[in-house]
């Protein structure tokens, strides 16, 4: 899977529509300081299902959209789009029957985000799942954030285990089987009601 493009509409300071074209090879994006350049990184991590405002830097997942400047005024949603090269069929099962995928994430003022891939509405945990199994999720440890470098030398044991299952591509699981488990649980407790109910039958 290969990201090919990267659309921005009032998302942080990108309040008009940006295209960001991503050629195979090596991306540099250069610019003076305040321009922009990490909120297009935080933008692909949001459109991968980012669930962490502080991870946007923000307060509030609200606080990605456009706040307004001197001249233009806030906005009410903010959009991301990251098209993907899926001609090699490399992307998960669900995802793999087109040439190309396009991924969208969309938050509005005081409903929240929804998720479209190809133009079908899908679920966080759909598209979060997509990415988490292509080991290139939002908390992949091929993006990395400022300051995160400092982060990981000074991180536990534990935090460090997952960045390698991030690595491995074996985060989706480790979800799927904290869903099982979960899962487990409630079925049990199920259980102990209906041997409740039974003893007050019997
Ligand atoms: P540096 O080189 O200093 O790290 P940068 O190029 O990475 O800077 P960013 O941190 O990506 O720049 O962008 C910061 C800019 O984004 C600031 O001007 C800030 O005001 C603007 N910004 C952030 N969130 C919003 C928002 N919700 N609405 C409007 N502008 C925003």
């Amino acid at each position: 899977m290969r990201f090919t493009k990267l659309r921005l509409t009032g998302f942080k300071s990108f309040v008009d529509p940006t295209d960001l074209m991503i050629a195979e090879g090596l991306t540099g994006v250069v610019g003076p300081n305040g321009c922009g350049k990490s909120n297009l990184l935080e933008a692909l991590r949001w459109v991968m299902g980012e669930t962490r405002a502080k991870a946007m830097r923000g307060s509030g997942m609200e606080d990605v959209i456009f706040a307004g400047s001197g001249s233009r005024p806030a906005r009410n949603f903010a959009e991301v789009s990251l098209h993907i090269d899926n001609s090699e069929r490399l992307a998960p099962a669900g995802f793999n029957d087109s040439d190309t995928l396009e991924i969208v994430r969309r938050i509005t003022r005081d409903v929240g985000s929804a998720y479209k891939t190809n133009g079908k509405d899908v679920r966080a945990r759909d598209v979060q799942m997509l990415f988490a199994d292509a080991s290139t999720g939002a908390h992949s440890p091929s993006l990395v954030r400022q300051g995160q470098i400092a982060e990981l030398i000074n991180a536990k044991p534990k935090s460090r285990r997952r960045i390698l299952e991030e690595a491995a591509g074996i985060s989706g699981l480790y979800q799927r089987r904290h869903e099982a488990e979960l899962k487990l649980r409630a079925t049990e407790t199920n259980l102990t009601r209906v041997d409740d109910v039974l003893e007050q039958l019997a």
